[in-house]
């Protein structure tokens, strides 16, 4: 498993909390990946590479897909995002409240 299937997910989830994190806003794919790139996102990542982590959050129950054109995805959260200290990890990590009780670091996946 690369660095970036265990670290952008994360830094995806904490974009979210910091940025969208009201279940009635409505984000985007393109506006969560501008701020990675913000972040230092590596330039030989695209939006299609990302494509990837958004379908794992939205299969995981955190986000929901509300309407889509071309390649912008467009999320809804299905419940407000909490920042909680892994104990197992020591990582903060970002978990919707009705998401199981599982760090998603996915190197760690110990319950929280
Ligand atoms: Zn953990």
């Amino acid at each position: 498993m690369s660095t970036s299937n265990v670290v952008l997910p994360l830094q995806i989830r904490k974009i979210i909390f910091e940025k969208f994190n009201d279940t009635n806003l409505r984000f985007t794919n393109d506006e969560i990946f501008e701020i990675l790139k913000t972040n230092g996102l590596e330039s030989s990542v695209t939006i299609d590479d990302v494509e990837q982590y958004f379908n794992q959050l939205r299969d995981g129950g955190l986000i929901r897909q509300i309407a889509q054109n071309f390649t912008t995805n467009y999320y809804k959260l299905f419940d407000t995002v909490e920042k909680i200290k892994c104990n197992s990890c020591n990582q903060e990590v970002y978990l919707g409240k009705m998401e199981p009780r599982v760090c998603p670091n996915s190197e760690c996946k110990a319950t929280i």
